[in-house]
């Protein structure tokens, strides 16, 4: 089938296009960009009015929570959640049960997402086997099984000899080892950012140096080794600062953020919200200065959503009890937003780094709206208001600091593999 988009005005970074186009969609690719009205015959017409027509978001740091959690989300409703977040690509991190740390795991994702996935789904492999930083996973067959990438997120690599034996190979496999970075021993305990506001609410604060200092030593590794790392969720002024610098020095180092992390300060704490607990904790307004400040100058190359769903029985708990995470891929494209409103951002910087630079650093051809690239399109008006109402998410979690928070920037439409994705 045949599909135009016509009256959009496309945003692709990856050809440098920001203007009037029509999209003309092959089965299940990109046939090309037209000027207005040339567009070839098409069976179906998508009238993009006053919308952006994008390529499909590309989130990088998913939890799809199945197997094992199905009671927090599956592969099918996490799926659902990104389309109607715009994303038509996620990357599924590990910290599944069983997890995913071997070839059978990696091909049941696999295989249940191209059954009941509403988008792409691509399974990052563990480092550790059980991410337990006892021993390395079987790097090459899980490449092979279709891990794009490794990281034990969720935990740190404590064992830094595996560490820098995962980056050697990540420069081998040219694939990228993903860092949460996270000192267990100076985070025990903590629940919150750990500074005023803790003291305040009495709650146990983790210090920003439990992610510096890891920051830090996998800077240090990557450029003893040469391999490819990425920082996972970058919360602090002071890891930014770590990552600029390693940059200067050419250090193979790419980062991401994500938008809880510039939207929000740990003084909104003093709710108890338990939605705002998430790890890494929300910081002060320092960090989220210098988060802006490193999505602005490239510092930190991707918006990712960290996406962690959890069931209402996981957060209906006292702060110290309840779960981390935010349920997060149906509020994060109108949360990037408000970064252009800022004027951090322009708009076709913050496309880009939701689509074309988290798709490289990743390795996938995804992201662009090049001829005969995937047919992935995310059609969004970008001037439309709304308020978040989390008991209406697709996702399993309805965990999300940002209910009934007004912002702007609905997805009207998204098309994964040449398919329009219907969610009402
Ligand atoms: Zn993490």
């Amino acid at each position: 089938m045949n599909m135009a988009i016509i009256n959009g005005h496309v945003i692709d970074p990856s050809q440098n296009i920001d203007g009037p186009k029509d999209v003309s969609i092959k089965g299940r690719k990109i046939q090309g960009l037209y000027p207005r009205g040339k567009a070839p015959e098409a069976d179906k017409i998508i009238d993009a009015a006053d919308c952006i027509v994008v390529p499909g978001l590309v989130d990088i740091h998913t939890h799809l929570r199945e197997p094992g959690f199905e009671y927090k989300e599956t592969i099918q409703t996490g799926t659902m959640a990104a389309v109607k977040g715009g994303f038509t690509t996620v990357c599924c991190m590990p910290n599944t049960d069983p997890v995913n740390d071997s070839v059978e795991v990696t091909e049941f994702i696999r295989e249940k997402s191209l059954k009941e996935g509403a988008c792409s789904v691509y399974p990052i492999g563990a480092i550790t086997t059980g991410q337990k930083s006892e021993e390395l996973t079987e790097l090459e067959a899980l490449l092979k099984a279709g891990c794009i990438a490794f990281s034990d997120d969720g935990r740190p690599v404590t064992n830094s000899l595996i560490m820098r034996r995962a980056l050697e190979y990540s420069k081998i496999f040219n694939v990228p080892i993903i860092s949460h970075c996270e000192d267990l021993m100076l985070s025990e305990g903590g629940v919150m950012n750990e500074g005023f506001v803790s003291t305040i609410v009495g709650l146990r604060g983790i210090p920003k140096a439990a992610e510096e200092t890891m920051v830090a030593r996998d800077l240090s590794l990557c450029e003893l080794t040469g391999g490819r790392l990425h920082i996972a969720h970058v919360s602090t002024a002071g890891s930014v600062k770590l990552i600029r610098d390693a940059k200067s020095r050419g250090i193979n180092v790419t980062a991401e953020t994500c938008p809880h992390y510039f939207s929000l300060t740990d003084e909104a704490i003093i709710s108890y919200d338990t939605n705002l607990k998430v790890n890494p904790p929300i910081r002060t307004a320092d960090d989220v200065e210098a988060i802006k400040e490193g999505l602005k100058d490239g510092t930190i190359d991707a918006i990712a959503t960290d996406h962690a769903p959890h069931h209402l029985d996981d957060k209906n708990l006292e702060f110290d009890a309840a779960a981390f995470g935010i349920s997060d891929l149906e509020t994060a494209f109108a949360l990037g937003l408000r970064l252009v409103d800022q004027g951090i951002l322009d708009l076709k910087h913050l496309i880009r780094k939701m689509t074309l630079t988290p798709s490289n650093i990743m390795g996938i051809r995804k992201g662009s709206l090049v001829v005969d690239s995937d047919a992935d399109v995310a059609i969004i008006d970008t001037e439309k208001e709304f308020k978040v109402d989390s008991s209406e998410f697709l996702s399993k979690g309805k965990n999300s600091p940002f209910n009934r928070w007004p912002l702007k920037g609905t997805v009207e439409k998204t098309i994964s593999a040449g398919k329009v994705c219907e969610w009402k």
